[in-house]
């Protein structure tokens, strides 16, 4: 750690533990220092499995499957931009953090093994905040099995900011890419599309790591994103990583998220528009062969929902056919960080 000027990061050298009280006043708690919230945060977490040295040395250790691949994804998350705190807990900033890098494994379909978590914490409630994200991951990371293995704490005069690094393993069937998709295949979604943020749903976002994994158990998964920015803008990937392909989506088929159209009052946009742009869905978008899609469609896994939105066509650009018969063509547009401000 490193303290120059008065721009500093917070060294904490009190050695205080939760428990202990403050000599001068017995009733009130010494503040807890950053070695006593890593040892806070550690005692809340058990290791086993593929971790075999987790928080507590410079490095943590990690024992692969023999054969599988490491999957490595990492997502920043700041106050302001993707969450405003105080609208949103800290509880909730945790699950957040941990869920959006989840679902880049999902996407992937892959298995979590550890998770990493670097933290800069606005001081002056810094460690009531990090106890916060932690509640808010823990759950989480037991439900998929995931391992806290480390992560770095430091608190400054800014806002909060969580980066959580997750690894994972691919299967015997090896990662799915964004980079296979075929001109023909079906072009599918996980679940219902839009309203995301104005409904703060985008807190809650539900990994599909477990729908991923049944899915490429049963068929060949040829390509494979998630939707952090948009449909329109999140199978553009697909279509340029697959080499330049398009994509002819069914306005009819795009299931539309209730809280979608609770956002169309607030601004009046067509639900589709919100199922098409809104970011932060957190459901998958896939391609496959048509016949694998009818074969799942006909016997869907347990807790999979899958919705066939369109086709991959040669022709590049993704377009959208209506009811009628008309084709209008969309542009593959996201959200953009270093777009300029409009
Ligand atoms: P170093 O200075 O060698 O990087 P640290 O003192 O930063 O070590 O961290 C000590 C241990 O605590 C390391 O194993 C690190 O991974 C872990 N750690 C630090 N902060 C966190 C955190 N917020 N969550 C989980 N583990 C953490
Ligand atoms: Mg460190």
């Amino acid at each position: 750690m490193m303290e120059s000027g008065s721009f500093v990061c917070q060294v904490w050298s009190r050695s205080a533990t939760l428990d202990q009280m403050s000599p001068a006043n017995p009733s009130k708690p010494e503040p807890m220092g950053e070695f006593d919230l890593i040892a806070w945060i550690r005692r809340q977490t058990s290791t086993g499995g593929r971790i075999s040295l987790g928080i507590g040395d410079d490095c943590a250790l990690v024992q692969p499957s023999s054969g599988a691949g490491v999957l490595v994804t990492t997502d920043m998350l700041m106050d302001g931009c993707h969450f405003r705190l105080g609208e949103a807990s800290a509880v909730e900033v945790g699950y957040k953090a941990l869920a959006v890098n989840l679902s880049d494994i999902a996407a992937m379909a892959g298995i979590p093994v550890a998770a990493f978590v670097a933290v800069a914490l606005p001081r002056g409630d810094a460690v009531a905040i990090a106890q916060g994200l932690h509640s808010g991951m823990a759950p989480l990371a037991g439900r998929f099995g995931v391992e806290l293995a480390g992560g770095d704490t430091n608190a400054w005069d800014g806002p909060l900011v969580v980066t959580i690094t997750v690894l994972g393993e691919t299967t015997g069937r090896g990662a799915v890419r964004r980079s296979g998709a075929r001109a023909g295949d079906a072009i599918a979604v996980t679940g219902p599309l839009g309203g995301s943020l104005a409904s703060g749903r985008h807190l809650r976002p539900q990994p599909r790591i477990s729908e991923a994994l049944k899915i490429h158990e049963r068929v060949s998964i040829h390509a494979m994103i998630d939707l952090s920015d948009g449909l329109a803008s999140d199978l553009g990937h697909i279509l340029v990583e697959s080499g330049g392909l398009g994509a002819l989506l069914d306005a009819d088929s795009i299931p539309i998220h209730l809280e979608a159209l609770a956002a169309c009052r607030l601004d009046g946009r067509t639900p589709l528009e919100h199922a098409l742009t809104d970011g932060e869905d957190f459901e998958l978008c896939l391609t496959l062969d048509p016949a694998d899609y009818d074969r799942l469609a006909a016997n869907l896994p347990d807790g999979v929902s899958l919705f066939r939105v369109g086709t991959i066509i040669r022709e590049p650009g993704i377009r959208l056919q209506h009811a009628d018969g008309s084709i209008e063509p969309i542009l593959a547009r996201g959200f953009d960080h270093l777009a300029p401000p409009r």
